[in-house]
């Protein structure tokens, strides 16, 4: 497919999906090593229905470029088969999936770390957040300015539904916040999603693309 094919790799990451992708364009920005990466599925950026956020609705059971797994039946789904999707294209699920960027609790990093997980309490991977993202809203402290991954705000005037929410929650004490994925997650605040100027950022287009070289 006029890529040429080399015969010694320093690494080999197997599925181009979220973890892949990002992990092949930190291999090879260095450009001091050798990455092959693998994908099942054919499919890239450009797909019409993954490059459009809309199209989700698109991709959700399209075999094109999802797994279309389903669970076994048992007791507690009655005996019924659950559609699990997963992405099959560059990108993997990042270029199916929902877009909402939601960041965990810093309560729950800090427990894992409790455990004895070194390395996982929320100031060890708060960097790690910063550095994926662009965002331009919430503090410096809490928020990643140049990374590759565009986030962004949905625009709140998206209906006046949205608005009757927020004041109808900070009514019953459910404050407003500007940024969820900042120092606080309580409260109650407009989505974040990795779109930006119409499109999807996938893993496909925020890391392989420009790693191609
Ligand atoms: C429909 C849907 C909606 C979602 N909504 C959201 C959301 O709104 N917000 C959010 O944060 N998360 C959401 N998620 C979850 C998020 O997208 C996933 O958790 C994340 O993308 C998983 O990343 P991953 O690298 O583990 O796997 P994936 O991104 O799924 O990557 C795995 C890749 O490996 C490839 N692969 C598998 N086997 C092989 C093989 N043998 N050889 C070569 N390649 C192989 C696959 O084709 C795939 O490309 C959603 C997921 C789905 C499916």
């Amino acid at each position: 497919m006029g890529v040429m094919m080399e015969s010694h790799y320093d690494y080999i990451i197997v599925g181009a999906g979220s973890a892949g992708a990002v992990l092949a364009n930190r291999l090879s920005e260095s450009g001091e090593f050798k990455v092959l990466c693998l994908e099942a599925g054919t499919e890239g950026s450009d797909y019409f229905w993954s490059r459009v956020p809309i199209g989700m609705a698109k991709l959700i059971d399209r075999p094109a470029v999802n797994w279309c797994f389903s669970s076994e039946p048992d007791e507690g789904s009655g005996g019924r088969r659950i559609p699990v999707p997963r992405g099959k294209m560059l990108g993997g699920s990042s270029s199916i999936n929902g877009m909402v960027f939601v960041r965990g609790q810093p309560q729950d990093y800090d427990h894992w770390a409790q455990l004895g997980n070194r390395g996982w309490s929320y100031s060890d991977v708060l960097p790690i957040f910063k550095d994926m993202e662009s965002y331009d809203g919430g503090s410096d402290e809490s928020r990643g300015r140049d990374g590759l991954l565009r986030v962004t705000d949905t625009p709140p005037e998206i209906s006046p539904l949205h608005s009757r929410m927020i004041e109808a929650a900070e009514k019953i004490g459910i404050p407003y916040t500007t940024d969820y994925n900042g120092a606080s997650q309580e409260g109650i605040g407009i989505t974040q999603v990795t779109i930006n100027k119409g499109r999807r950022q996938s893993t496909a287009y925020c890391h392989l693309d420009p790693s191609r070289s």
